[in-house]
């Protein structure tokens, strides 16, 4: 059966050929789709690669017409995903989730492939202010996308060297907010978290727990009593400080608790 023109969610995959791959920072990729996907900003999708697996991720950049998704290279499914081309042919499963609030007068913070899940949503917002970090130069996502975003990169080869954490806590000293968005590490994630409720801003987060299937059954993207598949992937504040495990704790492949 031929792919449906306009995508609900759905169980059953649809399968789409990638239109363009791009390079964007060392070891990431954005590959690119020319379909109309119904997704809100925060929500995720699952690419699939038959005989590979399939994975969450989410929609990077979302036109009328098309969509994309940024993904770092870090094991079997990416190392797959890092290997197609223009033409070829992938499962879609989605989109899932629930999605950020889209608020005004915004903070965005980004560590890492966090970029990714905030992207969609800064390209929603009335000038938030973007910090953008990266572990280095090499590492900074969207650079040229976001030019007003501040950097922060842990060794100073590019914009400020700071965590992105040290710069939201001078901008929250400076000025009121009224929420803070997040991606990225989980523990950057915990120290924005506690940095918001110190200055009593809102703060929404993102979780990117290790997901295997993505539909409430296998539990390894549990977090104390809440699935990231099933109630996330975006939590609030008030959520967020009930949970203990919060960039405490997260579970391996194999669903094992272990200590960040
Ligand atoms: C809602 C959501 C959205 C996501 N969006 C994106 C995105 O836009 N771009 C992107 O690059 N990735 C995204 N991810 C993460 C991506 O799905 C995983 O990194 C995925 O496991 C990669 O598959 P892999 O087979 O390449 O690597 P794997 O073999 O699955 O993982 C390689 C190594 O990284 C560890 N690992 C992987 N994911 C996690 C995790 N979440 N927490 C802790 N350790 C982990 C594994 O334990 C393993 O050691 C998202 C995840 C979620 C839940």
């Amino acid at each position: 059966m031929p792919p449906k023109k306009e995508l609900q969610k759905t169980d059953l995959p649809v399968m789409l050929t990638i239109s363009k791959v791009i390079p964007e920072a060392k070891n990431h990729k954005t590959l690119f789709f020319n379909h109309k996907l119904d997704v809100k900003p925060g929500q995720f999708i699952k690419l699939w690669i038959p005989g590979v697996d399939s994975k969450p991720f989410a929609v990077s950049f979302h036109k009328k017409g098309s969509f994309a998704v940024t993904f770092q290279i870090i094991g079997k499914f990416t190392k797959a995903l890092s290997k197609v081309k223009a033409g070829d042919i992938v499962g879609l499963f989605g989109p899932y989730g629930n999605s950020f609030s889209a608020k005004k007068n915004a903070v965005v913070v980004g560590g890492g492939c966090g970029m990714a899940s905030l992207s969609n949503l800064i390209d929603r917002l009335k000038n938030p202010v973007i910090i953008n970090g990266a572990r280095s130069k090499d590492y900074i996502l969207f650079r040229n996308r976001y030019k007003s975003a501040i950097i922060a990169t842990d060794d100073g080869s590019s914009g400020k060297k700071a965590f992105t954490t040290d710069i939201l806590k001078e901008l929250l000293q400076k000025r009121k907010y009224s929420i803070v968005y997040t991606c990225g590490p989980e523990i950057m994630m915990k120290k924005v978290l506690d940095i918001c409720n110190k200055y009593k801003v809102n703060c929404e987060a993102s979780l990117e727990r290790y997901m295997s299937c993505g539909f409430g059954i296998c539990g390894k993207c549990a977090i104390n009593d809440k699935l990231v598949c099933q109630d996330g992937p975006v939590f609030n504040s008030k959520q967020l400080s009930k949970m203990t495990e919060f960039g405490n704790f997260h579970r391996l492949k194999s669903g094992r608790k272990v200590k960040f």
